[in-house]
């Protein structure tokens, strides 16, 4: 099956800290790194006193269940040091599963399509980069939501050729 994975950070050196996460999912076994966009920045969603967020989107193939994809992506936010201070704040590395493939998940621990994907400029954008006809199961096109968060601020960081950097 295949997965969009959105990975954020803002804190201990962000753009570092995706490169090695977008470097260890493509290490990780039954997973294949099919696609994964350039570094953007972000201004914070929640709390303004906080870093800027530095977001990317990864495309994968993986050959385990949705929960396990989960819980291998909750492993590396831990072994990144995850910390959580507050809701929607700064933390040191985020990675949340938006899409896979044509399904529709609701279960407590796991909701996909991600339910704020479609809301979010640092999801969308990175994402439509890579997979520009990307789309809902429903057949809802993703780029039919850019208008909605057109304010917010987002810029690729053009200067990090990170390719040459993920090993
Ligand atoms: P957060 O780290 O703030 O994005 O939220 C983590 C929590 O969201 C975990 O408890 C997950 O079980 C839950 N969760 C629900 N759906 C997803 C998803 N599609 N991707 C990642 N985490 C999810």
């Amino acid at each position: 099956m295949q997965a969009f994975i959105g990975l954020g950070s803002n804190l201990d050196n962000p753009e570092q800290r995706l490169i090695s996460a977008l470097s260890a999912l493509q290490r990780l076994p039954g997973v294949t790194m099919l696609h994964h966009s350039r570094l953007f920045s972000s201004a914070p969603i929640g709390p303004q006193d906080q870093p800027d967020y530095v977001n990317a989107v990864a495309q994968v193939a993986f050959s385990s269940t949705p929960h396990e994809l989960l819980h291998t992506l909750q492993a590396l936010e831990l072994a990144a040091g995850r910390q959580r201070l507050r809701h929607w704040g700064e933390r040191t590395l985020d990675l949340d599963i938006l899409l896979i493939e044509g399904l529709n998940i609701d279960t407590p621990d796991l909701q996909v399509p991600h339910p704020q994907m479609i809301h979010r400029a640092f999801v969308l954008l990175p994402l439509l980069d890579i997979s520009p006809h990307a789309h809902l199961p429903d057949g809802t096109a993703l780029s039919s939501f850019l208008k909605q968060v057109e304010d917010q601020r987002l810029s690729p960081l053009a200067e990090l050729d990170c390719d040459a950097l993920i090993e």
